[in-house]
């Protein structure tokens, strides 16, 4: 295990990886050491120090300190076994990836095959096809990805790994429409939405990403920021494009890092107005966390007790959600 890991260390040289996730060092005294701001905080003035020769940091500014692996566990906020999993994917992409392809591609094929998942979409207020297409909703009606995928020569052991089947050699989805995630073009989880009684969200063992569809959201200077993927789903249907989803209302430092990469962008939070505060108290403490970025963020009021998917549901338009974000940017 140890050797395991020490293989892995080398094989992602930990000041490489800092530089892939948009890192940018400066040299600081000795050929080997830099500096540059903390990505685990927020900061100003550089205090994040890399030794590439023993591959290893350490913050000045918020004490954080370690190699490549306890890096990316604070980055990615994952326990230290998918951490570990995660970077070995990284040395060997290709088979995992395939196989959420694989997969979400089988469910895909079944979202029409079982009209119970249009109908639910239907309910959640989704009904443009060409989007529903575009996001890629598939549906898992359960026990038979298994075999499907077994058809196709995957290995059944991986497939547990992963989480998309559970020890009894059922779909993990089961009776679930499910999203795919994707990052740099390729798929790195599934998110499933219960249609039925089970508990309603899940997703596969391991990260889930950057912030939804970021890569053509992130271009534009006003984002809008919820809680869910329906969320997502019916803005996108009412025209807002630019609306993005971190799956939950605790921001990884990664999607924190991505939302605070264009200076004098304006967030607009749109979290659920949940009966327990919880939503609420999320969306004031990412809010604070913003503008100490020097981000512009603003919390989104809807009627009580909405969401935005709910909200559309009910019957807003897109006018009625215009005016919610023009009432959010009122001094
Ligand atoms: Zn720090």
């Amino acid at each position: 295990m140890a050797e395991n890991l020490e293989r892995l260390k080398q094989r992602i040289p930990l000041l490489e990886y800092l530089q892939r996730h948009n890192w940018k060092p400066c040299r600081a005294g000795s050929r080997q050491e830099f500096v540059g701001l903390c990505p685990l905080h927020q900061e100003t003035r550089p205090s994040f120090y890399v030794n590439a020769a023993k591959n290893l940091f350490y913050c000045h500014g918020c004490g954080q300190g370690g190699d490549l692996i306890r890096f990316v566990q604070l980055f990615l906020d994952l326990p230290f076994r998918q951490t570990v999993a995660l970077l070995e994917q990284e040395v060997t992409p290709a088979p995992v990836s395939e196989l959420l392809e694989e997969t979400a591609a089988f469910y895909r094929l079944q979202f029409h095959l079982h009209p119970e998942a249009a109908h639910y979409l239907e309910h959640r207020g989704l009904h443009d096809p060409a989007l529903i297409e575009e996001l890629g909703i598939g549906y898992a009606p359960g026990g038979n990805l298994r075999r499907h995928l077994f058809l196709c020569g995957c290995d059944l052991d991986m497939l547990l790994e992963i989480g998309l089947i559970n020890r009894h050699g059922r779909d993990a989805f089961c009776r679930r429409v499910v999203f795919p995630c994707h990052q740099q073009g390729q798929i790195v989880n599934l998110y499933g939405r219960s249609i039925g009684a089970a508990f309603p969200h899940r997703l596969l063992p391991r990260s889930k990403g950057g912030l939804f569809a970021w890569e053509s959201v992130s271009s534009f200077s006003t984002v809008i920021l919820v809680e869910g993927l329906f969320d997502l789903a019916v803005l996108w249907q009412a025209g807002f494009r630019n609306t993005t989803c971190a799956i939950g209302t605790q921001l990884t430092p990664a999607q924190l890092t991505q939302l605070t990469d264009q200076p004098g962008r304006s967030v607009y939070i749109a979290f659920d107005q949940d009966e327990n505060q919880a939503g609420q108290r999320a969306s004031q403490q990412l809010t604070l966390r913003l503008q100490h970025a020097g981000i512009r963020a603003r919390i989104v009021q809807l009627p009580h007790g909405h969401d935005p998917n709910s909200y559309f549901v009910a019957g807003a338009s897109a006018a009625d959600f215009t005016a919610c974000l023009r009432e959010a940017s009122r001094p």
